[in-house]
């Protein structure tokens, strides 16, 4: 048997629940972001949440933004609690520029500043091409890939044009190999990667860094539970990943500080795939997983 896992390769702990960490080690300084302001879309759960978390614990001050106000108010109160920075908890509707233009508003008129944009907010669920809606394509087309262009360009207007910015688009690994039953999220997800290169070509001399994020299959997230994780999970099939497990929230959650820190100051336009070698390896069968969708459902 191999020995214990090397430290570069070994998750760090994470909690499954919408919760803040119990444990927490800096592996960089904790005022990595001292100063600076994150606008997090989808940050009331999930992946997002963890994000606003790790920001938080290295000096940040964040704005947390999704539909559901109560969610994002919850949240809210746990990061607080768990890191003594602010968090603002807002309510928009990503298809809806006008929501996103007065939260922006209340943001900067609370903190003077926004340096980094988080595109977080997505929706998805496993489903064949066959069977899908014409609505449900456009939908999941019109908050992912629609949503992050209207954020983007209403902090664009309202702040980045003249102070610059960061802005870090979580998109997906799905559209590489064509994940079975997933044209929809990897088709937005695929759209959101080319709006990285082309912002950031426009937007560079305005001195914005513009990259996307792709996470693998990550615990303790809507994403994990709707799209099979736990299945996967049951069946081993993990194994198959060459780093032989699935990844957790605090992992994105390191990365994505890297990307929207001055780490990564000549980083931009491109694409940080997180995923333990995962699409390299992974199970894309139509029929097989057609079966197991429909047995899980
Ligand atoms: P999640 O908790 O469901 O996060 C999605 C968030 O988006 C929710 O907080 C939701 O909040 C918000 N949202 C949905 N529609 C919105 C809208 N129209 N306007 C504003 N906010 C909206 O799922 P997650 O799994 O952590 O995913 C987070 C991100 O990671 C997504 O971009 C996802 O595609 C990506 N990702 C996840 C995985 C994974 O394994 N989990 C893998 C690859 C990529 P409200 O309901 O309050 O609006």
């Amino acid at each position: 048997a191999m020995a214990e896992a090397a430290m570069a390769a070994r998750a760090p702990p994470d909690e499954e629940a919408d919760e803040c960490l119990r444990e927490y080690r800096h592996l960089l300084s904790p005022d990595l972001l001292a100063g600076q302001v994150a606008f997090i879309t989808g940050g009331g759960s999930g992946i997002g949440f963890r994000i606003a978390e790790i920001f938080m614990r290295h000096g940040c001050r964040t704005v947390i933004a999704s539909r559901n106000l109560e969610r994002v108010s919850e949240a809210s109160k746990k990061l607080v609690a768990a890191t003594g920075q602010q968090c603002l908890p807002l309510s928009i509707d990503v298809r809806q520029p006008q929501t996103i233009v007065a939260a922006v508003d209340e943001a900067l008129k609370e903190f003077k500043r926004i340096d980094i944009l988080i595109n977080g907010a997505a929706g998805n669920f496993l489903c064949p091409a066959s069977a899908l809606s014409f609505n449900a394509f456009k939908t999941v087309i019109d908050i992912d890939t629609i949503g992050t262009f209207n954020t983007s360009k209403v902090l664009f207007e309202k702040y980045f044009r003249d102070h610059g910015g960061v802005i870090v688009n979580i998109t997906a690994t799905l559209s590489y190999r064509g994940q079975a039953l997933q044209v929809h999220a990897g088709a937005a997800k695929a759209a959101i990667d080319a709006m990285t290169r082309h912002l950031a070509v426009e937007w560079g001399p305005n001195n914005i860094r513009v990259n996307s994020l792709a996470p693998g299959p990550i615990t303790g997230t809507e994403g994990f539970r709707r799209l099979g994780g736990k299945f996967a999970e049951k069946s081993s099939l993990f194994d198959m990943i060459p780093l032989q497990r699935a990844g957790n929230k605090t992992e994105i959650a390191h990365s994505s500080l890297y990307l929207a820190s001055p780490l990564s100051s000549y980083v931009t336009g491109t694409t940080l795939v997180v995923d333990g070698g995962s699409w390299l390896t992974s199970a894309n069968n139509f029929s097989a997983l057609l079966g197991i969708a429909s047995s899980s459902a």
